[in-house]
């Protein structure tokens, strides 16, 4: 029962697609049904790729993956009740993950609210917990408000996902034209630095520290100008650094200062922590002893200010954007570099070499079963030939890939995360695909999963398929869940694996 649009007169699906055209969204991944099906076809019609998925929660993690390769908003579409609750997952990995996207969702016409109308449910409200901002408009010319908004809420400050609930009455009413207002895109994040005495006294703890240590994380990835100041800063500076695992390859791997083959020596002892863009979690063990020093002193470099003093002290608060404070300090730093041939940068590189060859005798030990560094082995080799841009989930798939699989350039490594979501593989290749194809066509993408990772989602390589995408996918298979099933193992449950 669609109808008939008079002349001058627009449709809520087409609001909605021309308010996403006007923001600038390349891409909308999702699953369509009622009440939004007619969403699906407007965004196509004005151009905007639509990529249609086996589940919503792919869909999300599909959407965020590329909002955080295109600095962009990219949109997860979704109908109502469950498939809003299957999104959800992916909504609160991405504000877990500090990744920008938007997710719009059907729900049931406002006039049946409360009534038990199809697929209803308290959408808004589920969604709260898992977002930065939802929203609800209720008539059509409220839409472009509603979504230059969320754009600029999923982007701005510390990205993160935003809601917007579609009451299913909208899709298909209708509205003057000339009452539906076109906003201006969203176009600069805004940036800031923080003042220059504080910069200044941070340099000043640099400069006293006796055993430094920089951290990079993907905040620093996120950052417009981010990897290139990094670079320039590290360059300038000769501090020793290291990446936390979403930071990989904003610096490459083989850079001469990289201590990450000494990570738990340099974390251990190093009286300075220069914090860029990375948070002391439970991936950073806190900043707590017995990992790190206890009077180790902080520098860090955030956006958001509530991130200082987070389990540990922050000795020197550097409030900005990472590129921008970045380039500020190294002008402030003069001439001045770290002296790399004291003794603790050569502690540093003895303990990294003699590290490097423990896991090179691993790699070389092909015996069956093969170990995981020696499954890694042609993989690593492959990727050190390649331009590649790398998806890796799994237990020890994730954790010995991060060492096996080194990391080259920012924004080439999507991995489970802040949140260690087990699943997101196929949608993070699914969006790696799209962007290589789209933005970057000499990269290739390698989906390197555990085979219960793989499980999550391995229908969604239907969906790589019937987009001809070229994803290769290596699924390192050990039979299960973390330590996965050994022979041994078969044998006590009869060799039947549902016992375990
Ligand atoms: P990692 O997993 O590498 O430790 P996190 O996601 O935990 O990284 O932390 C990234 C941090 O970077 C967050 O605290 C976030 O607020 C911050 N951040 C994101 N973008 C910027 C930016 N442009 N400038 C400064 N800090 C940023
Ligand atoms: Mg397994």
């Amino acid at each position: 029962d669609q109808p008939t649009l008079k002349q001058g007169e627009m449709d809520g699906a087409t609001v909605i697609a021309r308010a996403l055209k006007e923001q600038g969204v390349e891409y909308v991944f999702g699953v369509v049904g009622f009440p939004i099906i007619e969403v699906g076809m407007a965004v196509q019609q004005h151009g905007i790729k639509y990529i249609g998925c086996r589940n919503e929660q792919t869909a999300c993690y599909a959407a965020q993956a590329m909002g955080y390769l295109t600095r962009r908003p990219v949109v997860c579409l979704v109908v109502s009740g469950p498939g809003l609750l299957h999104a959800i997952g992916g909504l609160a990995n991405a504000t877990v993950n500090c990744w920008p996207v938007i997710c719009i969702g059907g729900s049931s016409d406002v006039d049946q609210e409360g009534r038990g109308a199809f697929q209803e449910w308290p959408q808004l409200e589920s969604a709260r917990s898992a977002c930065k901002l939802v929203s609800r408009p209720t008539t059509l010319s409220a839409i472009p408000f509603h979504i230059e908004k969320a754009v600029r809420t999923a982007l701005y400050g510390r990205p993160g996902a935003v809601y917007i609930d579609i009451p299913g009455n909208l899709v298909l009413s209708t509205e003057d034209e000339a009452k539906i207002p076109k906003l201006p895109k969203v176009s600069m994040i805004p940036v800031c630095i923080p003042p220059e005495n504080i910069m200044k006294t941070a340099i000043d703890t640099i400069k006293d520290a006796k055993k430094p240590l920089v951290i990079v994380g993907k905040g620093a990835g996120w950052s417009e100008r981010g990897p290139t100041m990094v670079q320039h800063f590290l360059t300038k500076s000769k501090l020793p650094w290291l990446a936390s695992p979403g930071g990989k390859g904003i610096v490459s791997d083989n850079h001469e200062r990289s201590v990450a083959s000494a990570r738990s020596l340099a974390l251990r002892e190093a009286d300075l922590i220069i914090l860029i863009g990375a948070r002391f979690n439970w991936i950073l063990h806190f900043g707590l002893p017995p990992r790190f020093q206890k009077d180790a002193k902080v520098v860090q470099i955030d956006i958001q200010p509530e991130e200082f003093h987070q389990n540990v002290q922050t000795t020197v608060p550097l409030m900005g954007d990472i590129g921008e404070t970045l380039y500020a300090m190294t002008e402030h730093m003069k001439n001045w570099h770290y002296n790399v041939h004291g003794d603790w940068m050569k502690q540093l590189m003895e303990n990294a070499n003699k590290n490097k060859q423990v896991v090179e005798k691993m790699a070389s030990d092909h015996k069956t079963p093969l170990n995981y560094y020696a499954a890694y082995h042609p993989i690593r080799d492959f990727i050190s030939k390649n331009d590649v841009l790398i998806v890796n989930e799994g237990a020890n798939t994730m954790d010995i890939g991060r060492t096996m699989m080194p990391s080259n350039l920012p924004r080439r490594r999507l991995d489970a995360g802040t949140f260690g979501t087990m699943g997101v593989g196929q949608g993070y290749a699914l969006a790696a695909a799209l962007y290589c194809r789209d933005h970057s066509p000499k990269t290739k993408v390698l989906c390197v999963q555990g085979d219960s990772a793989f499980g999550f989602s391995g229908m969604e390589l239907e969906t790589i398929a019937r987009y001809k995408l070229p994803v290769v996918t290596v699924i390192l298979n050990n039979s299960g869940i973390y330590r996965g099933m050994t022979p041994e193992d078969m044998k006590s449950v009869d060799g039947d694996p549902t016992l375990m």
